[in-house]
């Protein structure tokens, strides 16, 4: 199953999205997360894409397509994936269609995870990243075992440098003007399962799963 993962900065998606392909054996596929490490390795794409992370806009379209391009025609990719945060434009979500129509792939179905403004802000500002693993921590509802350390590293957990209160307005602005519109995009295709992500994660989890047994069965 190839699915999209579509919500707001702090919508939970990133967490949903890891449990989901989890649970289906599938890989998660971040564009943040590759980003994010190819800023830190400095390489080429590191470099092409920095200051667009540090100010919270977004990256180019066509480094991002190659990048997804590239990933998605992984062995691993070929039994299906989750795409966590991509696409994130209209020109993302044509690119994607055609990438896999080469492979006479298709998205199976779009996964959006509805959150409040107010909710959103809580979350991030609580959101801590390990920058070992990438293992995602709420210090309120999800919070590590021993105090800001990783439960699998053990390592000190960190803030997202792009959670920063100016960085999460602007990142919160991208998004409605960008990629708010694939909403209704991908409701137009028949393809949208919309899901409340204000609720508990296990409890969002069950709902996710329960949009996601009903594809390709209506
Ligand atoms: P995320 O981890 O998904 O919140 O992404 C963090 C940052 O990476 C974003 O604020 C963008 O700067 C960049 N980014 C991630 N995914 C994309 C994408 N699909 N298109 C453009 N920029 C992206």
């Amino acid at each position: 199953m190839r699915l999209v993962f579509l919500g707001p900065p702090g919508s939970g998606k990133g967490t949903q999205a890891t449990m989901v392909g989890e649970k289906l054996g599938v890989p998660q596929i971040s564009t943040g997360d590759i980003l994010r490490e190819a800023v830190a390795l400095k390489t080429d794409l590191g470099e092409k894409a920095k200051s667009y992370l540090d100010s919270g806009r977004l990256v180019p379209d066509d480094v991002v397509l190659s990048l997804v391009d590239k990933r998605v025609g992984e062995a691993d990719c070929a039994g299906g994936f989750v795409l966590d945060g991509f696409p994130r434009t209209l020109a993302q979500a044509l690119g994607i269609e055609e990438i896999l129509a080469k492979r006479d792939q298709v998205i199976d179905a779009v996964v959006f995870i509805e959150v409040d403004d107010e909710v959103v802000l809580g979350r991030l500002s609580r959101r801590r990243v390990c920058p070992q693993c990438k293992a995602l921590y709420n210090l309120e509802a999800d919070p590590p075992r021993e105090n800001e350390k990783c439960d699998r590293c053990g390592v000190d957990l960190v803030l997202r440098s792009d959670d920063r209160d100016d960085t999460i307005r602007t990142r919160l602005g991208v998004y409605r003007k960008d990629t708010l519109p694939l909403v209704e995009y991908y409701e137009s295709r028949g393809l949208l399962r919309k899901v409340n992500g204000g609720a508990e994660i296990q409890d969002v989890f069950s709902a996710v799963m329960q949009e996601i047994t009903k594809v390709g069965k209506n």
